[in-house]
């Protein structure tokens, strides 16, 4: 689909008057197909997703992403929202349609004294990172400089500061959201309280969010790194990570890995190409009460390799970046544990010596402290109460070998049926509505119908892991 005509729901096409009138109410550029950065504008991180939408509007503010959700209201045009780009089920581009990116609204405003911070919504974490860094701040941020703030605060928000502080979304004090009315709201614990609990794990269902503020910590230096592992005993390390599990401090982050080592700076020769496990890891706290606590992780075999030092945080939160190249093909499954068997370390070890693709990882994230203490009706981000969030990380190159990476990994996932307890809504593919409900306990998914069917009637935002509306809503 290249022709310029911009197509509704129904395939027809919007007349050009209406389009000529949208275009003079926004400030924002607009690309159609055939516009030069068309290309390289509907493309997304995962390069599974192909797409072609009609019109993508690089939103300047609020008041350009109101006029688009007006004008794709009237014109019944479907709506792609896109912020980091991140998302591997690729809903952040559409076919026909209008993306509303708000990947130009990048101003942050740091209030030192009340430790908050004012972020627009096309911020990726390493913006906000290095802008908190410079007064000695952080705020729980995913693992990868270039994942949007706007879309993994929504979803909830896993990160290495969430023992210690809580998950993105428990950092959240306030949003700007133009809802699908297309009505500027401000949402808070004070300010439309039942839209504010929805936005905390509903994902983008509710309305487009245009800036975020945060509650920040005083976070500069942490003692962080890898601690790599042969693969080959990989199943005693595992072992040994779940015994120490129960002794960590909140302080005390970490994720458990299987992987292919690939090349890196700090990667010596020999240790290239390498099948390993990981422990990494990240003690927001005092450095020598960190390196009491990390030690036990630095010693459940003979390690390949230790980077663990004292860095600034920053640094230790781009760390992963290498392995998140965009444009490679992923397929990603997912599930919440609420304990690491016998049984279970098995099956994630038996599946972990068939990986297929050497750029695939196997994620284990150890959750709990702060983030697992809220009431679990706190807010939509559900399953408080897990341990661990494990992620199948398939990724690979050549398209023609995805039905062999894609099926191990449904295999994979498969076999951890019977330790999965939900799933966590950020880390979904395009996986069905049983799968979107998981991510959910079930009062809170009735609630968050309810507010969808409140808010979003006629189920504009559906371009997400989607929440519809009650029938006749
Ligand atoms: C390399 C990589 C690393 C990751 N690391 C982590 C991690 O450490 N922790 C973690 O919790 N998750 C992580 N994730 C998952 C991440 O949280 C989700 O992919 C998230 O959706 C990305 O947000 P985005 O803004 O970049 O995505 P986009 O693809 O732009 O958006 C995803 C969806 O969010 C909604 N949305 C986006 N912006 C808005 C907005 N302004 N208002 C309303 N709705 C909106 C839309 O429905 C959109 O389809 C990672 C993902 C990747 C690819």
């Amino acid at each position: 689909m290249t022709g310029r005509h911009v197509l509704n729901t129904q395939g027809a096409s919007v007349s050009e008057a209406a389009v000529r009138e949208f275009l003079s109410s926004v400030q924002g550029r607009v690309l159609r197909p055939g516009d030069e950065g068309y290309e390289a504008g509907r493309r997304v991180w995962n390069g599974m997703i192909d797409r072609h939408p009609s019109m993508i509007l690089y939103a300047a503010g609020a008041a350009d992403v109101a006029a688009a959700v007006a004008f794709s209201g009237k014109n019944s045009l479907l709506v792609a929202v896109r912020s980091g780009g991140h998302n591997v089920a690729g809903n952040a581009v559409c076919d026909g349609g209008l993306v509303i990116d708000l990947s130009r609204m990048k101003k942050i405003d740091v209030d030192a004294g009340a430790m908050t911070a004012r972020a627009d919504a096309g911020l990726v974490w390493g913006e906000f990172d290095n802008a908190a860094h410079a007064y000695g701040l952080a705020t729980t941020g995913g693992l990868v400089s270039s994942t949007g703030i706007a879309g993994l605060t929504l979803g909830g928000g896993i990160g290495w500061l969430m023992r210690k502080y809580g998950l993105t979304c428990d950092n959240l004090l306030s949003v700007n959201i133009i809802t699908a009315e297309g009505r500027e709201l401000t949402a808070s614990e004070k300010e439309n309280a039942d839209l504010f609990w929805a936005i905390r794990g509903g994902g983008g269902n509710f309305g487009i969010v245009t800036s975020f503020t945060y509650r920040l910590h005083p976070v500069r230096d942490v003692l962080s790194g890898a601690v790599l592992y042969p693969a080959d005993s990989a199943r005693e390390i595992l072992r040994g990570y779940r015994s120490r599990l129960p002794a960590f401090p909140d302080e005390l982050t970490t994720m458990f890995l299987f992987l292919t080592l690939q090349p890196a700076r700090y990667l010596p020769d020999h240790l290239r190409g390498l099948r390993a496990v990981a422990v990494y890891l990240c003690h927001a706290g005092d450095p020598q009460e960190g390196l009491r606590a990390v030690q036990p992780l630095r010693e459940l075999s003979a390690p390949l390799l230790d980077t663990v030092a004292v860095m600034p945080y920053p640094r230790f939160q781009s760390m992963f970046d290498a392995n998140a190249s965009p444009g490679l093909l992923n397929y990603w499954k997912s599930v919440y544990l609420e304990a690491l068997s016998d049984a279970c370390i098995e099956t994630i070890t038996e599946h972990a010596e068939k990986m297929t693709s050497p750029l695939t990882q196997i994620h284990l994230q150890h959750m709990q402290g702060a983030a697992g203490r809220l009431p679990e009706d706190a807010m939509a981000f559900s399953h408080r109460s897990a341990l661990c969030c494990l992620n199948i990380v398939t990724k690979w190159t050549d398209s023609a070998e995805s039905g062999r990476h894609i099926g191990w990994a449904q295999t994979f996932a498969e076999a951890m049926g019977p330790y999965a307890h939900g799933v966590y809504v950020n880390f979904l593919g395009d996986e069905g509505n049983d799968r979107i409900r998981s991510a959910y306990n079930p009062e809170t998914y009735k609630r968050l119908v309810a507010l969808k069917t409140k808010y979003d009637p006629s189920n504009l935002f559906r371009l997400n892991q989607n929440i519809r509306p009650a029938a006749g809503g």
